[in-house]
């Protein structure tokens, strides 16, 4: 199997970069990755962290899907998130939703067994580990691993886990995946900067989906499909993906703007993915077998 080691990583997404590896088309690929402080802050003693270079949401990749052309759908199922057996929490005084409360940076180190961490004597997490960044290569310059867009990116959607399938648009041949910033546990909004940061590994399926038409990037998680979408403020991120997934509805079901839009009223969950990074990402979820029951399919 293919394994992209945790030396091949970057803070930008580009269509230039090298790959890291290449696979065909319906082939299994691991990912290792760092989590977002570069794997550099390892003690509550030092928050700061140990590398002067360190990276801020080091993405592992890319790689190369042969056969993947440009107008394509990278369908990427997520067969396996494996965190390592530490995560790391860190206040900010300059960003997150409550940055005023901390005149300095501090580290907070968990561990993580047998799927839960400690919070203390009163509280034990139950995790869901989800991926913070993972995206293909934008069509314009290379985008930095902190923002997220419609190549995906660092849209720290919480149901990005293990089952899910996110569709990414493929906008350079070869669609040039990236993952990176995995969440042992984040709450939607999260508010305060960061998730459980950690690292891991990453066990994906990529196949190159011809003649599909899906408002990337789109995600089937649970039961449900979604969309999301990022804008400068969580208004424009909300409109677009409510705009998305009604355009979606009337495709995958034949109906028109009144209903679709009645369907949507009356069915869809908008849900804030997060408030804290460059662009704000909002999601809308809609039940996949309501489409189903007009005779919709997957791809
Ligand atoms: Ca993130
Ligand atoms: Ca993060």
């Amino acid at each position: 199997m293919i394994v992209i080691g945790r030396d091949k990583v970057s803070d930008i997404l580009d269509k230039k970069a090298e790959p890291a590896a290449v696979c065909q088309s319906g082939e299994t690929v691991v990912f290792e990755t760092r989590d977002c402080y570069d794997d550099a802050v390892v003690s509550e003693d030092r928050p700061l962290g140990d590398k002067g270079d360190a990276l801020e949401n080091p993405a592992t990749g890319p790689l190369y899907v042969e056969g993947a052309l440009p107008g394509d759908i990278l369908k990427v199922e997520i067969l396996d998130i494996a965190p390592r057996s530490w995560g790391v929490m860190r206040s900010s005084p300059v960003a997150g939703v409550f940055h005023e409360d901390f005149s300095e940076r501090t580290a907070r180190i968990f561990e993580l067994k047998d799927g839960k961490a400690v919070f203390d004597e009163n509280l034990t997490l139950e995790l869901d580990t989800m991926i913070g960044v993972i995206g293909t290569a934008p069509l314009e310059d290379g985008i930095t691993t902190d923002t997220p867009e419609s190549h995906g990116g660092n849209m720290d959607c919480k149901k990005i886990v293990k089952g899910s399938i996110l569709y990414l648009p493929v906008n350079v041949p070869g669609a040039l995946l990236s993952i990176g910033d995995l969440h042992g546990l984040m709450g939607d909004g999260e508010v305060m900067i960061c998730g459980l940061e950690t690292g891991g590994q990453v066990t994906v399926k990529v196949t190159a989906v011809k003649n599909c038409q899906l408002p990337t990037p789109f995600l089937y998680c649970r039961g449900d499909v979604m969309t999301i979408q990022s804008a400068a403020t969580l208004d424009g991120a909300g409109d677009m993906a409510a705009k998305a997934m009604k355009e979606f509805v009337k495709m995958a079901t034949g109906k028109d703007d009144l209903e679709a839009g009645m369907l949507m009223s009356l069915l869809s969950n908008m849900a804030v993915c997060q408030v804290v990074d460059p662009l704000k990402t909002i999601r809308v979820e809609f039940p996949l077998k309501v489409l189903e029951a007009y005779g919709y399919k997957l791809p």
